[in-house]
C-alpha cells in the first residue's frame, strides 16, 4: 500500500502573504487535495529579528480568506526549540556535529566557503555555531517538476551551519526536523530553495529518516526580473477580489481556468483546481509575474 500524502506550505511570518507566496500555497494545497491527501501550515518563526508584528496571525487569516483550509494544528517553530536540542544533541553523539567559531568575516576571507577551519578542533559550544560534518554530500536530487538537479561541488560539500552563534536554529535544521516529524511525504515550494535541498537530504540522511519527494514551483518575478518578495516590498495579497488572485495564481501555474469559472467563489475555483491539478501542466522555467 502506497503511504497516505502529507503536503504542507511553511511561510516565515517576515511579512504579510503576497502573490509569490500564494503560488507556493496555492500549488502545495492542489498537489495534496488532487491525491486525496493532509495539507498542513507551519508557521516558521525562528528568527525574531527579521519577524513582522502581527505577520503570523495575518497570514492564517488571509489563507482562510482565500479557501486555502489546513488539517490538523499549525505548527509554530517558535515552540520547537526543545526538539531541535534534541536533534543537535544526537547529531553531536553521533560525530555529525562539530562547533565552530569562525566568524562570517574569516569565511568571506577564505572564498566565500567554509573551509572546515574547525572540523578537527573539538571546540565546545559556548559562543560557537554548529556545523554539520558532511561526511556523504548530496550533489544532486530529482525534482518532480524541475527533473534532475545538480549543484556545485562546493555547495554540496560545505559544513553548512544548523544552528547560529548567536543561538538562533539555521533554517536548513528546523525545516528537515518538522517536515519529518510532521510525516511529510512531498514538499512543494518554491523554486528559490532548489539548491539548499541538497543539503536538507544530507541531514536526512544523517538522522536515518526516510527523504520526502520535492516539486520546487516556478517562482513569480517582477518585470525587473527579481523574484516577487517581501524584501522586493511586494504587495500584501487583498482581502478583496481574492478569486480574481486565485484565478491568477491559478493560471501561473499553468491551470487557467474555463470560462465558466469566472464568477465562481474560492471554494469553488480549488475544487475545480484539486479536480484538474495536473502537475504536467506547471511550467517548469521562471516566468514574468502577472499582476492579477
Ligand atoms: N519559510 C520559507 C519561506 O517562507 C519556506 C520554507 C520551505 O518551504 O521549505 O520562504
Amino acid at each position: 500500500m502506497t503511504q497516505p500524502y502529507v503536503g504542507r506550505f511553511a511561510p516565515s511570518p517576515s511579512g504579510p502573504l503576497h502573490f509569490g507566496s500564494l503560488i507556493a500555497a496555492v500549488g502545495s494545497y492542489l498537489q495534496a487535495r488532487a491525491q486525496g491527501g493532509r495539507w498542513l501550515v507551519r508557521i516558521e518563526d525562528i528568527d525574531p529579528p527579521r519577524e513582522m508584528a502581527g505577520a503570523s496571525t495575518l497570514i492564517l487569516r488571509t489563507l482562510e480568506r482565500y479557501g486555502l483550509h489546513w488539517d490538523g494544528e499549525v505548527m509554530f517553530q517558535s515552540q520547537r526549540h526543545q526538539r531541535y536540542d534534541e536533534v543537535i544533541e544526537q547529531l553531536y553523539q553521533s560525530g555529525d556535529l562539530y562547533w565552530c567559531r569562525c566568524t562570517r568575516r574569516e569565511i568571506a576571507d577564505a572564498g566565500g566557503f567554509y573551509p572546515g577551519t574547525c572540523r578537527t578542533l573539538a571546540l565546545s559550544a559556548s559562543g560557537c555555531a554548529a556545523r554539520l560534518r558532511q561526511s556523504h554530500p548530496v550533489y544532486h536530487f530529482d525534482d518532480a517538476l524541475q527533473g534532475r538537479i545538480e549543484v556545485a561541488p562546493r555547495l554540496a560539500e560545505e559544513d553548512f551551519i544548523i544552528r547560529r552563534r548567536d543561538g538562533l536554529y539555521a533554517y536548513n535544521l528546523a525545516v528537515v526536523i518538522d517536515d519529518m516529524d510532521s510525516g511529510i511525504t512531498e514538499v512543494v515550494r518554491g523554486a528559490d530553495l532548489l539548491e539548499p535541498t541538497v543539503r536538507q537530504i544530507a541531514l536526512y540522511q544523517r538522522l536515518g529518516a526516510p527523504v520526502p519527494d520535492w516539486v520546487h514551483l516556478p517562482l513569480a518575478l517582477q518585470p525587473d526580473g527579481n523574484k516577487l518578495s517581501k524584501q522586493n516590498h511586494a504587495p500584501a495579497l487583498p482581502d478583496h477580489e481574492v478569486e480574481r488572485h486565485l484565478l491568477a495564481a491559478l493560471a501561473f501555474l499553468g491551470h487557467p481556468a474555463p470560462i465558466e469559472l469566472h464568477g465562481a467563489n474560492a471554494a469553488e475555483i480549488l475544487a475545480w483546481g484539486a479536480a484538474n491539478w495536473q502537475l504536467s501542466r506547471v511550467p517548469r522555467q521562471q516566468t514574468g509575474y502577472q499582476p492579477a
